[in-house]
């Protein structure tokens, strides 16, 4: 097998140009608890527990790294090519050990060192971090997908905006009609890894895992592989990146970051805010006027996704362009299926979309009930209400269908978008 072969094995049920939603309360309503109460599983989706590594652990768990589809994945790749590089120590806190490293020189390339994107080793992709187009704004969602993410989905697609969105494996297969809508929107769907850890400080089987399982995942769910991956923090190497290559993966990084995660969680939301106003200037002060950016946000909770919509009318105000990635970088073909292809730069401006993007969404006409639903909801009891969302989404996913409740885990708390509208 030639490891670029592998995708070709994937199984789907799922026809990326043809999806349809079903009416049950997980497409279409907006309260929380409701979406994620129970979870009715995609006709086509068979979760088979034995099949996947165990959620929101390092992907080679649940005997994953001995099956015969990565043995013989990892058999196909020629590992003597690889840069010679360690795997890196994380230090007890969680972060990075980067004692005895040469951040000056930079040898691998390791952007938690430097903030590097373009390899220095051999055979290794050069990392996408900013839209090549002026005015432009890449619009980039990380975390997703999540059971109770209908609100903000109705109103991408009600502003008619398309993300690249960099979905965690071990939430695709949890919340498979999530990463569905995503691909029915033609929203941009990438690789995100599948228990969202430091990618340096794992060796090279699990990062192989970690990348492989999530690609299996969202060819599953959504009938496409993805060509485009971001890590988890932006920890990445030339050792890391040269892993993705094996698969056909590019990295996507981004030229600004929000901060919008730590909003209101070890950051005040004004500093989140600031940083958006910083980076919104940038597209009528000049900044923009010989290039685009590619912005990190997340859609991680209710705090980042009001952040989002409470934002975006500014954005396209200063911004001339507000796109996903594949569009803003002329990539026709996201996908290592060719049957989904996405519009260059030019074809968007003369209006054309992705073919994936259907656009009767189950739910788009009640949109306008996301402002009314909990409109009672105002700003200074967001963050009270978000906490106890997630608490109720947790225990309730995991109830049926074999599905597990989901750890929080720092990044994926499921939180309903109960007072989008308060803060809009
Ligand atoms: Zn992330």
């Amino acid at each position: 097998m030639n490891s670029q072969d592998y995708w070709k094995k994937f199984t789907t049920g799922t026809d990326p140009r043809n999806i349809t939603l079903p009416k049950v309360k997980q497409v279409d309503s907006f309260d929380p608890v409701t979406q994620c109460t129970y979870y009715e599983t995609p006709a086509q989706f068979k979760y088979v527990e034995s099949e996947w590594p165990t959620m929101w652990e390092t992907a080679t768990s649940n005997g994953m790294n001995k099956t015969a589809e990565f043995t013989a994945l990892n058999k196909s790749i020629d590992w003597s090519k690889m840069p010679k590089i360690p795997v890196r120590q994380a230090t007890a806190d969680g972060g990075l050990n980067m004692t005895g490293y040469d951040e000056d020189n930079d040898p691998d390339c390791w952007w938690s060192a430097s903030t590097c994107t373009k390899p220095k080793h051999q055979g290794v992709n050069e990392d996408i971090y900013q839209c090549p187009e002026p005015d432009t704004w890449g619009l980039t969602y990380d975390d997703g997908p999540n059971c109770s993410h209908n609100a903000f989905y109705d109103f991408l697609e009600e502003k008619k905006l398309k993300a690249s969105m960099f979905y965690i494996g071990s939430n695709v297969v949890n919340w498979p009609y999530g990463a569905m809508r995503g691909i029915k929107n033609g929203h941009h769907i990438a690789d995100h890894t599948w228990s969202h850890q430091l990618m340096t400080t794992l060796s090279n089987e699990e990062v192989l895992a970690e990348l492989y399982y999530t690609q299996k995942a969202i060819k599953l769910i959504t009938g496409v592989t993805p060509l485009h991956w971001r890590p988890a923090f932006g920890d990445v190497d030339d050792r890391v990146r040269w892993i993705a290559t094996q698969l056909g993966l590019t990295t996507i990084l981004w030229s600004e970051d929000t901060d919008d995660w730590a909003a209101g969680e070890t950051e005040p939301v004004s500093t989140v805010q600031h940083n958006y106003d910083d980076f919104i200037k940038m597209g009528s002060n000049g900044t923009m006027s010989t290039h685009g950016n590619i912005v990190l946000t997340h859609e991680i909770n209710n705090m980042t996704m009001s952040l989002a919509v409470k934002n975006i009318p500014q954005i396209q105000k200063n911004y001339k362009h507000v796109i996903d990635v594949a569009t803003c970088m002329n990539i026709s073909h996201p996908y290592q299926e060719t049957t989904v292809k996405f519009p260059s730069f030019a074809e968007y401006l003369s209006g054309k979309t992705a073919t994936t993007g259907s656009n009767s969404s189950s739910s788009s006409s009640s949109s306008a009930g996301a402002s009314s639903s909990s409109g009672s909801s105002s700003g200074s009891s967001s963050s009270g209400s978000a906490s106890g969302s997630a608490a109720s989404a947790e225990q309730s996913t995991g109830t049926s269908a074999g599905f597990k409740s989901v750890p929080a885990n720092g990044v994926a708390a499921a939180i309903a978008l109960t007072v989008l509208a308060a803060l809009v």
